[in-house]
């Protein structure tokens, strides 16, 4: 893809755009559902189990289940009370397993406390699993077998491809080693794949010297949670600098009274950097274009058979 300067943008560093980046995509995969259509298959059919009344969650489902529809998915959302148990909800889990029109789902986290999402993950049947948690995914992403891959790692991934930024023998330095994000991500940077081949240091709350290591980075991955905890003095001029951060702050100027904000200190940073993701319109968009991908893998068969 073109690396398209936007007026945002001084001419020292420029914007990965997430949300443009994640519009292709989806124009992508619309048209191979046209095409599958057209063969006389069935649209994807991606299902979501929302547990709860978290705004957060709300949110994120109902922008999944949105661009289920922009790209000709059938969607369906299943809502549950928090007061739920854990074997009711493995048991709805079970149903989605067993029907044969959904090609893949999702339950969305967090789970109420009462509920191991550990247990949930593993229930749900690998060839299903579009959010790509589940330890056989997770098991053949670390052996370099095909998988559904988690989708914000795998989304940071294909910023990196679709910008045709350099990553072989580079330095990426991750903060955060989540089960979702820091750790994938960090395995695969570390694939000898294109993009890839980096040599990966995975930080997190014990790493010691945090900015001394940070400042090598010649990619750098934030995936803490921790809004503007990475400043200026922490990068290196000319880094790419990924933020996966999304946390929502109070902010009296917007209409719903908050504001998501980014691991990286955007105006601190972006001068030194030589490509920046934004938050929102990074990472964030990217997340749901690889679940829809995941979703027309999962219905074509492609990682396990049918
Ligand atoms: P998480 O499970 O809370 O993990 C946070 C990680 O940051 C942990 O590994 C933690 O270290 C590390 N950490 C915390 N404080 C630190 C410090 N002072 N120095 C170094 N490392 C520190 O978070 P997550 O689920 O990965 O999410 C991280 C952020 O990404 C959140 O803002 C989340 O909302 C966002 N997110 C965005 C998307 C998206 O689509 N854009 C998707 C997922 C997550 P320890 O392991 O030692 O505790």
């Amino acid at each position: 893809m073109p690396m398209t300067p936007t007026s945002e943008a001084p001419a020292t560093y420029r914007l990965i755009d997430g949300k443009q980046t994640a519009e292709d995509i989806k124009v992508e995969i619309a048209a191979e559902v046209v095409q599958r259509k057209a063969a006389g298959q069935k649209p994807p059919h991606l299902a979501a189990i929302l547990v709860g009344h978290d705004g957060g969650s709300e949110t994120y489902v109902r922008n999944k289940v949105l661009a289920c529809e922009r790209v000709g998915f059938e969607s369906t959302l299943l809502r549950y009370e928090d007061t739920i148990t854990e074997a009711e909800l493995l048991a709805k889990v079970d149903e989605l397993n067993q029907d044969e029109q959904i090609d893949g789902f999702i339950v969305q986290l967090p789970l109420p406390k009462h509920i191991d999402p550990n247990k949930v993950i593993e229930a749900i049947r690998p060839e299903k699993d579009v959010d790509g948690f589940h330890p056989m995914n997770i098991g053949r992403m670390v052996a370099g077998l095909p998988a559904l891959l988690p989708a914000t790692p795998s989304g940071i991934v294909e910023l990196l491809r679709r910008y045709e930024l350099v990553t072989d023998g580079k330095h990426c330095v991750v903060i955060g080693r989540s089960n979702i994000v820091g750790t994938p991500v960090s395995i695969l940077l570390a694939k000898n794949l294109e993009p890839g081949n980096c040599t990966v240091t995975l930080c997190h709350s014990r790493t010691q010297n945090l900015a001394e290591i940070t400042r090598t980075a010649d990619i750098l991955v934030a995936a803490i949670g921790r809004p503007g905890f990475v400043t200026a003095d922490m990068v290196s001029p000319g880094a790419v600098v990924i933020d996966v951060g999304t946390t929502r702050v109070e902010d009296a100027t917007k209409k719903a009274g908050w504001a998501l904000r980014g691991d990286v200190s955007f105006e601190d940073v972006a001068p030194k950097a030589s490509y920046i993701t934004p938050v929102p319109g990074g990472v964030g968009p990217m997340t749901i274009a690889m679940l829809l991908l995941n979703t027309l893998r999962a219905a074509k068969g492609e990682i396990y058979p049918r």
